[in-house]
């Protein structure tokens, strides 16, 4: 069972000011293979706590992930950098909208440390979108990657990052910090942008991730979306095409699930032998990874997917 806490309606601090007076959208219910287990492990407890005492954000509970009771049981949280405010209001996302506070410059060095007292020996850092910043946060990015080589020279680093959009330079400088992964997650099919992600563009978010391939091919791209948003097979098929023509490496696809009553419906649930269908369509498009299920994730399981693609990049160049 999902616990997310719906917050739209509190008067005193709404979480998402531009959706308080939107009417309700109902999803139907879940069916029975969205089954999660609930978080309350040791393990769990454990990583809560140093999440905690470093004073970090993670996407695992800002988004109200189902994975949290797995992942954090193993020791696997994703940090959000550079505050739990977000300038985007996107339709699915459960992150707060606002103005960010500034940033916090020991961030870096803090989740060097976490990811140190963590024992992880890949992290995944993602982050609000800073469009208030003049470089939408690159710096900051670039800075944790060389906090975290520094504190854990063994550590794979994988970043999921806004779209730096109308933000010049802004990418040179995050690919230049080296991380092993490069994901930007194109989140839904291009005719539902203006809906889902008003403040995005599909094509700049295309264009971002063949980019980064150009300026350091070495680093492996990724990139996902969420179904049951009302897109059409037709068009999943086209954004595997468009990634393609981009060189992504890795493509992720998973089920939408609704944060709150003010988000985005469910439109459908779509079932598990149609994300296995997915997954084999995307490997005969050339993808050296796919991950397609109802629960899948950008970061979930990443770093047993990330010693996968490297596998399979070693593969084809044999
Ligand atoms: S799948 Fe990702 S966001 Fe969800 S709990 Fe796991 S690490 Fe966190």
């Amino acid at each position: 069972m999902v616990v997310i806490v719906d917050t739209v309606t509190n008067p005193l601090r709404p979480r998402h000011p531009e959706k308080v007076n939107r009417p309700d959208s109902a999803s139907p219910p879940k069916p029975d293979w969205i089954r999660v287990r609930a978080p309350n492990t040791r393990g769990y407890a454990d990583t809560r706590n140093i999440v905690k005492s470093n004073g970090l954000h993670t996407v695992c509970e800002e988004a109200g992930c189902p994975n949290i009771g797995e992942c954090w049981d193993k020791k696997h949280a994703t940090f959000m950098i550079m505050g739990d405010t977000c300038t985007r209001a996107c339709a699915f996302c459960n992150v707060k909208t606002g103005l960010p506070n500034a940033l916090d410059a020991a961030e870096p060095q803090h989740v060097a440390e976490a990811t140190a007292k963590l024992g992880l020996a890949h992290v995944v850092i993602t982050s609000v979108d800073r469009d208030d910043l003049s470089d939408g946060g690159a710096e900051h990015f670039a800075q944790t990657i060389r906090a975290i080589r520094a504190a854990c020279p063994s550590t794979t680093i994988e970043i999921l990052t806004p779209d730096f959009l109308r933000k010049e330079g802004a990418l040179e400088v995050v690919v230049a910090a080296k991380p092993d992964v490069f994901n930007h997650n194109l989140e839904t099919v291009p005719s539902r942008y203006l809906t889902v992600r008003p403040g995005a563009r599909y094509f700049h978010s295309i264009r971002l991730l063949q980019r980064v391939k150009e300026l350091d091919p070495t680093i492996f791209t990724k990139s996902g979306i969420m179904v049951g948003l009302g897109e059409e097979r037709h068009e999943v098929q086209q954004v595997m095409d468009d990634l393609r023509s981009a060189d992504v490496d890795f493509l992720t696809i998973g089920q939408y699930l609704q944060p709150t009553r003010k988000h985005h419906a469910v439109m459908r649930y779509v079932p598990p032998d149609e994300f296995a269908s997915y997954e084999k369509v995307a490997y005969t498009k050339g993808f050296l990874m796919v991950s397609a299920s109802p629960l899948t994730r950008s970061s979930h399981h990443a770093g047993e997917d990330f010693a996968r693609l490297k596998a399979a990049r070693a593969a084809t160049a044999r």
